[in-house]
């Protein structure tokens, strides 16, 4: 029998509000942040040094927007969703230093007791002095939520009560989307076949606590993301691509690139050239209602295909991969963090909390 790798890790009690009378919960993702490490301030990419001071980008800032967005948003979990750490800025470091990193993002979490979990991205071992099987063990860090996972895989509910219930909890599935393939043409080596299996499995099987509803968590988006008409939010990909010269002749000049947006042949996302079959094993089961990835920081979309809510969740980093180095240009919206908010089966809403705005794109993700 082909092997499964999906977790069940049970059910996580988030603690009763501050306030008392707050209905359902909040969720904070922060996505891409690329944090660098302390006192690195220069970046070798394409062709060129950066310095940070002189082209205005700064790792501190990335720790000032979640410090807002946590202040402004009071979630009572923070989901990580891939390309939080960076390897390539560590390169010839410790290995310790990943930890290290991962400190810098968590300390505004931890000083307000908000438990967390985190996923991987394609960067986060990225030339890195860890592996990525190293990365599990930030699992092991105070107030995480995955702290039984011994896989990226896992699946567990969350809810205020003691047990899980189907009127009152969340079911987050969390994904390993893979990693930057030896081939480039693939572009990433994304879901394994045997978490695709072990989805299916376990949705199947009839062992899973009650829930009043599923998101699903993962960095790279699917190729189902492609070709989609945003209910809210920007594609930004084609664009940013075309100013970074990655659009090949001669779409790349105009009046081509204008056909080419006119045909709507601009919603491109910037996912693996394979399909692992997750988005139909999604269809399929039924229970999952909205999906959150990052990756393509110029984009942070809300779509839908076949009844379930494909998100980007907002960029939050200040450092130089945020805008491709300068190569992409400046994001066409704020930096920030995608907030949902679960108050119940049909009520559940996300937004983008900024420095300019506690809730922007205020969207109603319907069953
Ligand atoms: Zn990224």
């Amino acid at each position: 029998m082909a092997s499964t790798d999906m977790q069940d890790i049970g059910h996580v009690q988030l603690a009763a509000p501050a306030d008392g009378d707050e209905i359902g919960l909040r969720i904070a993702t922060f996505t891409d942040l690329h944090q660098w490490p302390r006192g690195v301030k220069e970046f070798k990419a394409r062709g060129r040094v950066i310095d940070f001071d002189k082209e205005g980008y700064s790792a501190e800032k990335n720790i000032e927007l979640m410090e807002h967005v946590l202040e402004r948003s009071s979630p009572d979990l923070v989901v990580f969703t891939g390309d939080i750490l960076d390897g390539r800025p560590c390169k010839g470091m410790a290995p310790e230093k990943m930890n290290e990193v991962m400190m810098d993002v968590l300390e505004p979490v931890l000083k307000r007791d908000i438990p967390w979990t985190y996923i991987p991205g394609n960067h986060d071992d990225d030339d890195s002095p860890w592996t990525r099987q190293d990365l599990l063990k930030i699992y092991q860090l105070p107030l995480c939520v995955s702290a039984k996972a011994t896989t990226f895989n896992h699946t567990m509910t969350i809810g205020r009560g003691t047990e899980p219930s189907a009127t009152d909890s969340v079911r987050l599935w969390l994904f390993d989307s893979g990693t930057n393939s030896p081939d480039p043409k693939l572009r990433y080596t994304t879901f394994s076949d045997a978490s695709v299996r072990g989805y299916t499995e376990l949705s199947e099987s009839g062992k899973l606590a009650p829930s009043a509803t599923g998101l699903a968590f993962f960095h790279i988006p699917l190729p189902e993301y492609e070709n989609l008409d945003p209910l809210v939010g920007k594609n930004g990909l084609f664009e940013a691509a075309l100013k970074g010269g990655k659009v090949p002749f001669p779409f790349n000049f105009r009046p081509m690139s204008d056909l080419v947006e006119v045909l709507g042949k601009d919603r491109v996302v910037g996912c693996s050239k394979l399909n692992s079959g997750i988005f139909e094993a999604f269809r399929k089961q039924g229970n999952i209602l909205a999906t959150f990835c990052g990756h393509d920081h110029h984009s942070d979309f809300v779509a839908r295909r076949d009844n379930i809510y494909l998100c980007y969740n907002r960029c939050g980093s200040y450092t130089p991969p945020s805008d491709w180095e300068g190569a992409g240009g400046p994001l066409k919206f704020d930096h920030g963090s995608r907030i949902i908010h679960f108050k119940g089966a049909d009520q559940l809403w996300t937004w983008n909390c900024t420095f300019k705005q506690d809730s922007e794109d205020l969207f109603h993700l319907k069953h």
